[in-house]
């Protein structure tokens, strides 16, 4: 799990030069192996729906021309928004496994059969949530 953390790491710092909050996400197969990764680009392209996840379900989608993506895992820095969680069903993906909770989206408006389970350890998640704090703060400036 040290892979996927560092890789999430990696690309949620890809967001920085772009104004983009640094939200990454990781697809992963039943062996654990990172097929495909992104971050988000919603402010770098204009885009609202370039968020990590969309775009690294875009990813495999395209690759395998299938968007039945059942067979994948979805790991995310931040837990989905809504409009991320509509398209995750859209592409079959049941589990998605997140480090930070996200505090800015009311999950009592949306009903889904995705199981999201929260993981990291604590050190781990404060250094995605130290990520976005400097982001927020940054901003305010
Ligand atoms: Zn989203």
């Amino acid at each position: 799990m040290e892979l996927i953390f560092n890789t999430l790491l990696m690309e949620l710092k890809k967001c920085k030069k772009n104004k983009d909050v640094p939200v990454s996400a990781l697809l992963i197969d039943t062996n654990n192996k990172i097929v495909a990764k992104s971050f988000n680009s919603r402010q770098k392209k204009y885009n609202f729906s370039n968020h990590a996840e969309i775009r690294v379900l875009n990813k495999i989608y395209k690759k395998l021309k299938t968007k039945n993506l059942g067979d994948y895992r979805l790991v995310t820095s931040l837990k989905p928004c809504l409009m991320c969680i509509t398209v995750i069903e859209q592409a079959s993906i049941k589990k998605v496994l997140y480090y930070l909770d996200n505090i800015k989206c009311n999950y009592n408006r949306i009903l889904t059969d995705i199981t999201f389970e929260k993981i990291g350890s604590s050190k781990e998640s404060t250094i995605f949530e130290t990520e976005l704090k400097e982001f927020f703060l940054k901003l305010r400036k």
